[in-house]
């Protein structure tokens, strides 16, 4: 079976009435028949032929093996001329398509004038095979006879035909085969997108559905037929297609819209689904039109529903058990100050007392304020880490002078370092700046790196502390020549408990929490704190407050004096998890 058939490839009707016109004028007969037998284009065919001889078994079997004898030797470009088994004369081309032999072109059955008509031959073919003598030879003389130079001139001309023809269902070829391809790509589109999760639809510039492509595993408002050729907002109930119509609006304005959410009633059921809406892109065209894809989020809406119901229990949980940790650190410092209380009157006892075991008592006594001091370090940390956690911790802002606050603390604390090797040096771009300040919380945030300093920097280390003035804001910086940080952790130092692993300082061991509360008071603050660090060179701590005023001053109450020894007794406290 023939991949092509000829009568598909060319306009068989205007072939036939060619051929009509042209025998009209030539009277020489031509046949078109294709390779699967059918005549495609017949005019002039002789009686002898289509009543006698294929009517016939023994002279149709003749026509057969001559018909077989042609087809073997043409060859494309080329036509045949042969006297067929039953002696009459016939030329042939074939049509040959794409390396195909599609069909044949016969002219005849005709005589040459300058043959001369065996009539012998017939009329004992007429006795052999029982035709009619007299039917049979009228019929041979109406056979029609030909110059050997006519017959050239028409196969040339059908040489010419035959290669249009060819050309021409090449063409053909070509299209339906381009055409099959765009077909067998749109189906393979049409698979891919419903095998998506997604479904897609295509809306044109009125807003009617023009495409979809529903996902096989979505359930969807109305099938797409009922979609197709449908306004969006005939079909969507007015809350979802008042969305569309907005994210449209603002797609049309050039915004990029981002997906959005939404729940449509199908059935007894509440479905959710994400839309994200675009313009349709096509090189070189404003469309207008926008696709929409639409996903089904169900679950995913129950599951965030189910989280946050879990979140909301973890927190109430996690408040409950802060609750519980800020009482009972509150009742630990009771006991922990009363226990305090009674080592210092025994320190103060022992050293009035001339008992040759004073030295060894002092020892004691001297480990366990180290330790009440520890625990009270611990519990005060634990208090104000669980107030900033559970949004407790209050910001109590005065108009006051930074500059004298920061300045009181280091000279305080300069006395305390300077007894340990350390020097502690204080500068200042300005005398005075008055802002608004929690001093407690200033007290503790400047304390606390400054101790740190004191604990990281070896024996003859410098410690500097400047404020810069920046007009807007502060800078307070606090920069020590100590151990360093290694670059890994500088940018994590200030989260929660992060501590450098240090084989040269063995005996500090702090819980990490420290840098995180003085990064909790800055940003009350308004302010941000940054560390640079380079390990064996040292670190520098820089606090950057913006200059507010609160108009309310600060009164006695406000700030609790503190003298020398407190901030001494303060540092104690912050250096009571060092083992000298
Ligand atoms: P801790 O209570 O352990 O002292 P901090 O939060 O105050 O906790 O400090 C965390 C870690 O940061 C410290 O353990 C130390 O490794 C490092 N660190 C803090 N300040 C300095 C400094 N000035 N020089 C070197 N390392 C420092």
């Amino acid at each position: 079976m023939a991949k092509w058939v000829l009568g598909e490839l060319v306009n068989v009707s205007a072939l036939q009435a060619m051929a009509d016109h042209l025998y009209a004028i030539s009277a020489v007969p031509i046949g078109i028949i294709d390779s699967n037998d059918n005549v495609l284009v017949n005019v002039g065919w002789q009686d002898i032929c289509s009543k006698f001889h294929r009517n016939h078994p023994v002279a149709s079997e003749r026509c057969r093996i001559s018909d077989e004898y042609i087809k073997k030797y043409l060859h494309e470009g080329h036509y045949v001329e042969y006297k067929c088994l039953n002696n009459l004369r016939d030329v042939a081309l074939p049509i040959i398509v794409s390396g195909e032999h599609i069909a044949t072109l016969f002219v005849g059955q005709f005589f040459y004038e300058d043959e001369v008509l065996d009539i012998e031959y017939f009329r004992k073919q007429a006795t052999e095979l029982g035709f009619d003598e007299e039917e049979y030879l009228s019929a041979l003389s109406r056979i029609p006879v030909f110059s050997r130079e006519k017959i050239n001139h028409i196969m040339e001309y059908y040489k010419g035909l035959v290669t249009t023809l060819v050309e021409s269902s090449m063409a053909r070829i070509k299209q339906i085969e381009a055409d099959e391809k765009l077909r067998k790509n749109e189906v393979r589109m049409r698979n891919l997108l419903q095998s998506m999760r997604d479904t897609v639809f295509v809306i044109d510039e009125e807003g009617t559905f023009v495409e979809c492509y529903q996902s096989s595993d979505m359930i969807l408002y109305a099938t797409p037929e009922v979609f197709l050729g449908q306004k969006y907002e005939k079909i969507l109930p007015p809350e979802v297609s008042i969305l569309f119509t907005n994210v449209i609006t603002r797609l049309k304005e050039g915004e990029v819209v981002e997906p959005f959410d939404y729940s449509l009633k199908i059935g007894d059921e509440i479905l959710w689904y994400s839309a994200q809406v675009s313009k349709v892109k096509e090189e070189g065209k404003k469309t207008g039109e926008i696709i929409v894809v639409v996903r089904d989020i169900t679950d995913k809406k129950k599951y965030e529903k189910e989280l946050l119901k879990a979140k909301s229990e973890a927190e109430a949980v996690n408040n409950m058990k802060n609750t519980f940790i800020a009482n009972m650190s509150h009742e630990l410092r009771t006991p922990i100050n009363v226990i305090l209380s009674a080592i210092q009157l025994f320190e103060l006892n022992l050293k009035n007392s001339l008992d040759i075991n004073s030295y060894n008592s002092s020892k004691h006594i001297k480990a366990m304020k180290q330790n009440c001091h520890r625990l009270l370090r611990i519990i005060n940390n634990q208090i104000d880490v669980t107030k900033i956690e559970a949004g407790f911790m209050n910001l109590n802002p005065r108009d006051m002078n930074v500059v004298s606050i920061v300045e009181d603390i280091t000279l305080s604390v300069a006395e305390y370092a300077k007894a340990k090797g350390l020097y502690v040096q204080f500068d200042t771009e300005i005398e005075e700046k008055v802002m608004a300040l929690d001093p407690d919380k200033l007290e503790r945030i400047i304390l606390n790196l400054l101790s740190n300093a004191i604990k990281f920097t070896d024996k003859n280390g410098n410690i500097f502390v400047n404020i810069y003035d920046k007009e807007t804001s502060i800078l307070i910086s606090i920069k020590d020549t100590g151990i360093g940080i290694p670059s890994d952790k500088v940018n994590k130092i200030l989260e929660r408990f992060i501590q450098v692993e240090n084989t040269l300082i063995k005996s500090h061991e702090g819980s990490g929490i420290g840098l995180s509360i003085v990064k909790s008071f800055v940003e009350m603050h308004g302010g941000t704190i940054t560390v640079l660090s380079e390990l064996g060179v040292g670190s520098e701590f820089l606090i950057e407050l913006p200059v507010t005023t609160v108009h309310k001053q600060c009164n006695e109450h406000c700030i609790i004096p503190r003298s020398t020894q407190d901030y001494v007794e303060m540092l104690n406290i912050e250096f009571s998890d060092i083992y000298y």
